[in-house]
């Protein structure tokens, strides 16, 4: 373990330093901020480089009023409950972010966010999961503006890299940061915040943690580099879960490395034989993970196609414009050959899926009952419209959930158990919320990290300056 020395100068200072100015960081600047303390936040990025602007799915908040509106009755109570049984986390944890979220709802509503579709996520038993306007970039603008209104500091361009400890007390009482090629120190009066994100943009790190992954296209900011929990590990710090991932996660396409944005058209997933192999609109947490850990056993790098037709695209409430490559024919015949699916393939699979619904109004092979998340409760969709649409997808690594040993302040563990005085993490750079692989408790990322976040700015602001 290296301690960094104490400078004899100090570059810059304030009561809390936040690392990292995106979904986690914002929140927990101008929490800290609101309490009176002075913020910097120092961001590596030249604006807001966080995953939240690419989220797929909503954000989970339970108890809404959006959720009354609608007539859905929901619990912190039985978020908590649902979330610890599915993910197997920390109860404490999953504690804290529930008592806490109906809170941050209402403070993002407060700074501009505006709740517009609640949808029901897989692993979820009630609609609780809500997408704002402007989805995930739009929640970052929000964020922007408001951190803009509150002046907070942000330093963009600078690069943290080194936690600067105390090394009488054990105590973390500032960072160095490099700023045109220049290390400069900041120094934290209260505390410093990591809100970093994850490390699944480092082939190092996801091999030594995660190697199952390894082959994955990484699909998060190139900053989640792990920057955040190298510089705790090289004071002490403990982790917790650190090998797992949301993953098998979402598709991307495979030519531009988009996320999949037309999985609400209603269309099922097939295999380079044009099989499907799994129920695709399925609300079974288990099955939805295992859904690409199958398809990852059967090529390392999960590729498969995401096969839609005219219908579906035409139904969609969003009226998305996909970012993928796709690719169209006429017929499903001509769709195989473009996609170089086993000619006859797609095409039996096709007439089978259409056959079950004419007859059954579901698909009898894997149980599909459901169109998917764009249409709540409906039931699936026949491919009879032409143009036919594929896209090639490989699984991508979206996120490390495991991170940084936290307790339910937010602070740091280290590897003897104790608090590490002045360090706080929040965001995917922090650990504890899933203990079982695979089992993710879906779209709850971003809720974690907006909650974590205001949990860290508000509890920093209030330690004794040092
Ligand atoms: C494609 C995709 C889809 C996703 N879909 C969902 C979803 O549907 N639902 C869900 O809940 N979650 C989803 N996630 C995950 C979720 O978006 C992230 O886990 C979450 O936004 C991470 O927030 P954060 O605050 O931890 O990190 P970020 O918001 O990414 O912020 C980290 C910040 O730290 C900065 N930084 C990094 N290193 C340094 C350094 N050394 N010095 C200074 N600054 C640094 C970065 O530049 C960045 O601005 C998805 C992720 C991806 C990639």
């Amino acid at each position: 373990m290296t301690f960094s020395q104490v400078p004899k100068k100090w570059d810059g200072e304030a009561d809390v330093i936040v690392v990292g100015g995106g979904n986690a960081g914002i929140p927990a600047a101008i929490t800290a901020h609101d309490k009176g303390a002075e913020v910097i936040v120092l961001e590596t990025s030249t604006g807001m480089a966080s995953s939240l602007a690419m989220i797929a799915g909503g954000t989970p908040f339970a108890g809404t009023d959006i959720q009354k509106e609608q007539g859905v009755e929901d619990s912190a109570d039985e978020l908590c409950e649902e979330a610890v049984k599915i993910s197997g986390g920390s109860p404490e944890l999953w504690r804290a972010i529930a008592d806490r979220q109906l809170e941050v709802y209402y403070w993002l509503k407060s700074i501009g966010a505006k709740p517009e579709i609640l949808q029901l996520a897989p692993g979820h038993k009630v609609r609780r999961s809500i997408r704002f306007e402007g989805h995930g970039n739009g929640l970052c603008q929000v964020l922007r503006k408001a951190a803009e209104k509150e002046k907070i500091d942000i330093r963009h361009k600078h690069h943290a890299q080194k936690l600067i400890v105390d090394s009488e007390t054990g105590r973390v009482i500032g960072i160095t940061a490099k700023h045109d090629n220049k290390a400069l120190n900041f120094r934290a009066r209260k505390a410093v915040v990591l809100t970093t994100g994850g490390f699944c943009q480092n082939y190092e790190l996801v091999k030594e943690y995660g190697p199952a992954y390894a082959d994955l296209v990484p699909t998060a900011p190139p900053t989640h580099q792990g920057d955040g929990l190298k510089m705790a590990l090289a004071i002490g710090a403990a982790t917790e879960g650190i090998g797992l991932a949301v993953c098998p996660s979402l598709p991307v396409c495979a030519e531009t490395g988009h996320p999949l944005s037309s999985t609400g058209f209603g269309g099922i997933a097939v295999n380079r034989h044009g099989q499907r192999w799994a129920n695709e609109a399925t609300a079974d947490m288990n099955a939805y993970t295992m859904r690409y850990k199958e398809i990852i056993m059967q090529d390392p790098t999960g590729l498969h196609f995401s096969i839609y037709d005219e219908g579906g695209k035409q139904a969609d409430p969003y009226k998305t414009k996909p970012r993928e490559k796709i690719y169209s024919a006429d017929t499903v015949e001509g769709l195989e050959k473009i996609l170089g699916i086993t000619a006859g393939g797609l095409k039996k699979t096709i007439d089978e899926y259409n056959s079950d619904i004419d007859k059954y109004g579901y698909d009898r092979k894997f149980g599909r009952k459901l169109w998917g998340m764009a249409h709540p409760g409906e039931p699936p969709h026949k491919l009879d419209t032409p143009p036919y649409y594929g896209v090639r997808c490989k699984v991508c690594l979206t996120s490390m959930k495991g991170g940084l040993k936290i307790n339910p302040k937010n602070q740091v563990i280290n590897q003897f158990g104790d608090v590490i005085p002045g360090l706080y993490a929040a965001g995917e750079v922090a650990g504890g919320l899933m203990g079982i692989p695979s089992h993710y408790y879906t779209g709850t990322m971003t809720v974690q990290c907006f909650t974590q976040g205001r949990i860290a700015g508000d509890i920093a602001a209030d330690e004794v300056s040092s």
